[in-house]
């Protein structure tokens, strides 16, 4: 393929995708198709001969969109929200038309230092502490991971690391394999799965600790459970704090797990990959109140902040606390500087190769601006709100807990049975995507706001259909 048919290939990708959102209203939020369908079509071995880039596009319309989940339809309120916006594609195409790999300065000087602005930049529209940024005066900076799940265990693998070493300084007659073995890591019964995983790929004791009934992780309960671990001769290590659960969104108070964190010399990781987006509107800021005792902190852009996955945001007080755990030398790898401010973000992060991730960061950042980002979060939020007025004022609903952010949570009063019912009815019709999750004991519905292209009228639509199945299960129960 030659930069003319590069062109003409390119072009038309970007048609296909812009018609895809202008029309995405046409077709259903879930696929049409049978397990297996996919594999069924396609050849079973790669072709021999070169195809025309109009073929690749064929299979692409006829083959692979019909199995697509669309989740950036208006009526994809599953999960969490994953970005996307145009100048983020656009980003991203940037960065694979570049095809660097900046695992160190020399490798692309852009590729870290645009990084680093980006962090710098995205850090100060949180309102993090100053210590977390690259431009203060300490050691402390940001770095773009991949993924919330790699952040998490790439602080529990530096605060192994640190314990460790601080433990051996004090007392050098001590044994590393012994303290490894005895290092514990602490997050609440509601944290998302990558949190316990995160203790089962770094070897570390997870201690999923019971949250209160608003799903909360309280201080009282991190002490106790530090208290009972030493003295049954067990080394706390490691806290991952939830700010915004992914069940119910509910947030782990900072100001209570913080100082006794500080007190045990533990390291305090937060999780904020969903709802850290909100930070950016100061009105938000309380539910991070404590995070000046954070060792690190992480929210994913590619959640909620209009950039296409991969762009797990990641900063932490210390760099030198990942330098000295992931710092592996081989000539090859010299660098000409060596400067904390210009990080080599091989050591910062666990894979050695990185994408210019920065790319599509900078690209959103820049197109929307602050003013634009904050009005997207805004609009969400109003629209979650607008969804739970709605169901509010339909007694056979109950709307808990309380939402926040842009989940609402919701149940039939009439019981488990009938609201597991509604869900799968409404996953059978394709026209709403929503999950389930369990909140006091019972069954509960997530409806999360999740696509920009999503009107308050596609709101309405919603929940017309929710309504509508809800009035076909409740007389068929009568
Ligand atoms: N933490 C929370 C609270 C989440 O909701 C999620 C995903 O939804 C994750 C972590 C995992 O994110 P990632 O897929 O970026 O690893």
């Amino acid at each position: 393929m030659d930069s003319k048919q590069f062109r003409e290939f390119g072009k038309a990708a970007i048609d296909i995708l812009a018609d895809y959102y202008d029309h995405i209203r046409d077709r259903n939020v879930l696929p049409s198709v049978e397990p297996g369908q996919l594999i069924r079509q396609m050849s079973e071995d790669a072709p021999e001969q070169p195809c025309d880039w109009q073929d690749v596009l064929k299979d692409f319309t006829e083959m692979i969109l019909p199995g697509t989940t669309h989740w950036h339809h208006p009526q994809f309120h599953a999960y969490y929200p994953t970005g996307i916006s145009y100048a983020s594609i656009v980003g991203n195409l940037l960065s694979d038309g570049l095809g660097v790999v900046g695992f160190n300065w020399i490798a692309s000087p852009a590729c870290t230092e645009l990084e680093v602005v980006t962090m710098n930049w995205l850090g100060k529209l949180l309102g993090l502490p100053e210590e977390f940024l690259n431009c203060s005066s300490g050691p402390g900076g940001g770095i773009i991971q991949g993924s919330a799940s790699e952040s998490t265990l790439v602080g529990l693998l530096a605060a192994k690391d640190k314990m460790i070493r601080r433990l051996i300084k004090e007392n050098p007659d001590l044994d590393p394999d012994d303290i490894r073995n005895k290092l514990v890591a602490y997050t609440s019964d509601q944290c998302n799965s990558s949190v316990e995983k995160a203790g089962v790929l770094g070897s570390m004791k997870m201690r999923l600790l019971k949250s209160d009934a608003f799903g909360k992780l309280r201080g009282d309960t991190l002490k106790k459970a530090f208290k009972d671990d030493v003295a049954d001769g067990l080394i706390p290590c490691y806290v991952v704090a939830n700010l915004g659960t992914t069940g119910t969104c509910a947030f782990d108070p900072l100001y209570e797990l913080g100082p006794i964190c500080k007190e045990n010399n533990v390291w305090l990781h937060v999780d904020a990959a969903y709802a850290g987006s909100a930070f950016i509107c100061p009105e938000y800021r309380g539910f991070m109140k404590g995070v000046e005792y954070a060792d690190s902190f992480d929210m994913n852009a590619h959640k909620w902040l209009l950039v296409n996955f991969d762009c797990s945001a990641m900063w932490v007080r210390d760099g030198y606390d990942l330098i000295n755990a992931f710092d592996v030398q081989r000539i090859y790898l010299d660098d000409v500087k060596t400067s904390l401010k210009i990080p080599d973000y091989r050591h910062w992060q666990m894979p050695l190769g990185r994408r210019f991730r920065s790319l599509k960061l900078w690209s959103v950042m820049k197109t929307y601006g602050a003013e634009g980002l904050r009005r997207h979060i805004r609009n969400h939020i109003s629209l979650a709100q607008h969804f739970a007025k709605l169901v509010k004022s339909d007694d056979r609903f109950v709307v808990e807990p309380e939402p926040t952010m842009g989940l609402v949570c919701f149940r039939l009063k009439d019981g488990d049975n009938l609201t597991k019912k509604l869900l799968e009815n409404l996953t059978a019709k394709k026209k709403v995507f929503m999950v389930a999750a369990s909140y006091r004991g019972r069954y509960i519905i997530r409806w999360v706001i999740c696509s920009l292209f999503t009107t308050k009228e596609d709101v309405e639509f919603s929940w017309q259909n929710i309504k509508k199945e809800a009035d076909i299960i409740c007389i068929s129960n009568k």
